[in-house]
């Protein structure tokens, strides 16, 4: 191998489990489609779109983090537009290297626009079906509506299951808005066998995390407080999580601009892995945190000090978790395995 700076991080390949399609638009199509529906956004040039949301993603007020979404979900409430950001999404990934991706949307919030939830997700779908990226569909529910909302997002799920939808999430605000309100919904998903993944232990304690896994979540979104628990406090919340065989989407750049990490050199995701916990690097909302899948494997091997091989083995650990079909997660770990051997690994 040779010694110098590893730099080609398009060439390997690489899973994407964990992003929200109405964060990641490009800040052209943001524009075009805000455009069309008469929706004055605060810049009407990609460039200074781009770093508004950033800037709004890294001020450290939640309200303002937000108030990006606001934009793009209304924005997106066509069904020409779900399919056009659905489809451009799963190319940018597709593009820098991507070669599983799964992304997510919680359909119901276009409805007070005037998008059905079942319009959108068909649009959805048909958006990540043009892209040659293998792909599926994640249905969220949102975690501070009713439980019969979210018990409607499941069906939802389920209904279209035939048609792409892989999975089921519960997404919005942890604090305050335990999973376990939501057993119907969870209870919905998998007795349709989808795949179910949970957001916890993001901006709440890690033991939320051992709560999603006893509801039956197989992965768990960021889960990063699973390794923050005071010295010595018996059990460890790695160890049953571990046990579990849970696996965790973790979203770098999104963790910072949260406040669910200090920095990306101070990221627990070394200490997730060091404590044997299966774990994979997703980007969470590109548009809002201004990243790319790229982007934040870089910044895991500059900043946080993870090596190549670590960060090629959490490639395969994400296609083993993933909710996709057998043999579209054995054509991704092949290309994996032929990159590794390619490159000495
Ligand atoms: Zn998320």
């Amino acid at each position: 191998m040779p010694k110098t700076a590893f730099t080609d991080w398009t060439a390997l390949p690489k899973v994407c489990l964990h992003e929200h399609i109405d964060g990641g638009l490009r800040p052209q199509t943001l524009i075009d489609l805000a455009r069309q529906r008469g929706l004055k956004l605060p810049h009407d040039e990609p460039v200074a779109v781009g770093r508004w949301m950033a800037d709004n993603a890294n001020s450290g007020s939640l309200v303002r983090y937000l108030e990006g979404f606001a934009y793009t979900v209304q924005a997106m409430a066509t069904e020409a537009a779900c399919e056009r950001v659905a489809f451009e999404l799963a190319e940018d990934a597709r593009e820098e290297g991507c070669v599983l991706g799964e992304f997510r949307m919680a359909p119901q919030l276009f409805e007070p626009f005037g998008l059905s939830a079942e319009a959108a997700t068909e649009a959805l779908l048909r958006g990540l079906q043009r892209s040659a990226l293998p792909s599926g569909l994640i249905v969220c529910g949102m975690r501070q509506m009713a439980p019969d909302a979210t018990l409607q997002a499941a069906r939802l799920a389920a209904r279209y299951q035939k048609d792409g939808v892989i999975g089921f999430d519960l997404a919005g605000p942890e604090r305050g808005f335990p999973a376990a309100q939501h057993r119907s919904a969870i209870d919905t998903a998998l007795a349709a066998d989808l795949g179910l993944t949970l957001h916890a232990g993001e901006a709440d304690e890690g033991h939320h995390v051992i709560a999603a896994g006893r509801l039956g979540a197989r992965r768990i979104g960021h889960g990063v407080a699973v390794v923050r628990q005071a010295a010595g406090e018996a059990p460890r919340w790695s160890d049953i999580a571990r046990e579990m065989g849970l696996h965790f989407e973790v979203c770098p750049s999104s963790n910072v601009h949260t406040g669910a990490a200090a920095s990306i050199a101070e990221h627990p995701i070394a200490a997730m892995v060091g404590a044997g916990l299966s774990v994979s690097c997703s980007t969470d909302n590109r548009l809002m945190s201004a990243t790319t899948l790229c982007g934040e494997l870089q910044a895991l091997h500059e900043q946080a000090g993870l090596s190549l091989q670590t960060l090629a083995d959490m490639q395969a650990a994400g296609m083993h978790a993933s909710f996709l079909p057998a043999p579209v997660r054995a054509g991704a770990l092949a290309r994996l395995q032929d990159w590794k051997a390619a490159n000495g690994l």
